[in-house]
């Protein structure tokens, strides 16, 4: 494509700035994470209702969303993300393992038969099933333990348990977001404008997975305790929270599957020299936020 830059180069030193907004619907935390000055940024986990907001700090930034990420497929933290990806015209990406969720997402968050239901829950709420959409841009990473397409009748938990427990978890691919959409190649100042890194982490669902982006503004990170004006970042989801961890007893979640995320992943149990550091921020998709060191030291789940 010929086009021409219309502003300068991003400088792939640049600091990155995050926002959180937070879902008035089992209070999921919504992160958009962007470049100074008008460059590149990703929604991640757009719930309900917070799409407005989600434009507003968009729109001041001056950023360009280049993809709509989703830590896993619950309906709290995917139900705007049709929206706002059909509004920006970028894909909605997510681990392959819980792509069919999108097409479905009343249909499986309960268990069959379960009584005092998510979905009633969600109802309560005011989320009807008969309002949402699903996004028509689904781009998958990793490959699908069972196989089956997003559309598949496959309801992990069930038959094709088997078929996803087997597969290694040290999944960790960079998304190749790590272009200004405003650029050509031949622009590129330098190793990464935007780069995010998915590493799955199975356990409360089966394609749960953790974002990593490296020198965040230190300021933006909430409560974590962090030294130093930047800081690199963990995108949790219901994967760890601050002291505690995600429930692993929703169809697709995985007790034994969580015990080795939270080993071999946020663990010290992983490939040596390979773990994540501890001082990155935990940022996870409800409540406070953290640091993995802390986490490490004082969360039940974790030590
Ligand atoms: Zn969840």
């Amino acid at each position: 494509m010929d086009r021409t830059p219309s502003r300068p180069p991003v400088d792939p030193g640049a600091t990155l700035v995050l926002e959180q907004v937070v879902s008035p619907v089992f209070g999921a935390s919504c992160w958009i994470v962007g470049l100074r000055a008008g460059g590149p940024c990703v929604v991640v986990d757009p719930g309900a209702r917070v799409s407005e907001r989600v434009r507003d700090v968009v729109s001041r930034h001056g950023w360009e969303p280049v993809a709509v990420l989703a830590t896993h497929g619950h309906l709290d933290h995917v139900a705007d993300a049709a929206g706002l990806s059909a509004y920006y015209g970028v894909p909605v990406r997510l681990h392959a393992d819980d792509a069919y969720r999108l097409d479905d997402p009343f249909g499986t968050i309960d268990r069959p038969g379960a009584s005092g239901t998510l979905v009633a829950a969600l109802a309560a709420a005011g989320l009807d099933p008969a309002d949402y959409r699903a996004p028509h841009d689904v781009r998958t990473f990793g490959t699908s333990r069972s196989g089956t397409s997003r559309t598949g009748a496959t309801r992990p938990g069930t038959a094709h348990r088997g078929a996803w427990r087997d597969e290694p978890l040290d999944l960790d691919l960079d998304l190749g977001l790590d272009l200004d959409p405003g650029f050509t190649a031949a622009d590129r100042t330098g190793p990464r404008a935007l780069a995010v890194r998915a590493v799955h982490a199975p356990g409360h669902t089966q394609g749960s997975t953790l974002y990593l982006l490296d020198d965040v503004d230190a300021s933006r990170v909430g409560g974590a305790r962090v030294g130093g004006a930047r800081v690199d970042v963990a995108l949790t989801g219901d994967v760890l929270f601050a002291g505690t961890i995600g429930r692993t007893d929703l169809p697709g979640g995985d007790p034994a599957l969580m015990q080795r995320t939270l080993r071999d992943v946020l663990g010290h149990g992983g490939t040596p020299g390979a773990e994540i550091d501890g001082a990155r921020a935990v940022l996870p998709g409800h409540g406070p936020t953290s640091t993995l060191a802390h986490e490490r030291r004082t969360n039940p789940y974790l030590r």
